[in-house]
């Protein structure tokens, strides 16, 4: 898995031992472009799958140059209600390339050889919905391999996680991809608790203008005992290979 050094959003490239791809969001700008020429081999221009968490700047805005320069062959996002220009150019080059569509749900999974790809938030499809926060409609799966497990949560806030705890889901996993760019808003003590995580992961920028990661998102993954926290901000691009 690469954790992408995408400047102030998401972007997570998982690579199967199949030599399946899968982006999980896309950063904002094009920075996700230069950081798959140093994870991708320069004669690989097919990704499998392309997942939006949310439609925000942050997490689609270099998928719609993804989706010119490489093959992708499918994409999978909620279809909340959101207007945006990049998302409506995404939306765009999808019709024209004739790209297949999932619907987030959770009895919609993916397995690529031995790595499975759990959607676990949506329950039910949210396609056509609008979101007073958009953040809490983040598609949240559960990557399972080799026995490992780990947690992609977009930019999930309080509220979703509250969602996810009352679904008496089993949310336990090795590493955590912390919600919302370890905002103060996410990570509550109670998931945090349930998830368990060994390794956080945190996704923004060196001086971002939002003081992410906050110090108390901070401060609750070291007492929910991670004994692990990388960050894109300080270490760059972050490389776990299991
Ligand atoms: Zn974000």
């Amino acid at each position: 898995m690469y954790f992408l050094d995408i400047g102030q959003g998401d972007s997570t490239l998982i690579k199967t031992p199949n030599n399946h791809q899968i982006l999980i969001d896309g950063g904002p700008k094009n920075y996700v472009l230069q950081e798959l020429d140093k994870v991708m081999p320069f004669f690989d221009k097919t990704i499998d799958l392309v997942v939006i968490t949310h439609p925000h700047a942050d997490h689609i805005d270099g998928l719609v140059e993804v989706l010119k320069r490489y093959e992708v062959d499918a994409v999978l996002i909620s279809g909340v209600d959101y207007e945006s220009p990049s998302y409506d150019e995404f939306l765009k080059v999808v019709a024209e390339k004739n790209i297949q569509i999932y619907i987030a749900k959770k009895s919609e999974d993916f397995s690529f050889g031995n790595v499975f790809l759990d959607v676990i938030y949506p329950d039910k499809s949210i396609f056509g919905k609008k979101f007073q926060d958009l953040n809490n409609s983040s598609i949240v799966i559960k990557i399972l391999y080799g026995g490992k497990k780990i947690l992609m949560t977009g930019d999930m806030a309080f509220e979703e996680e509250n969602l996810l705890i009352k679904t008496g889901l089993n949310l336990n996993a090795d590493i955590l991809k912390v919600g919302h760019h370890g905002s103060k808003t996410s990570s509550s003590r109670e998931f945090l608790n349930l998830v368990k995580p060994e390794i956080a992961i945190i996704q923004s920028e060196n001086g971002n203008s939002f003081g992410h990661p906050s110090k108390e998102a901070l401060n609750r993954l070291k007492a929910a005992g991670v004994q692990q926290i990388y960050r894109n901000d300080i270490d760059g691009l972050i490389e776990i290979i299991f």
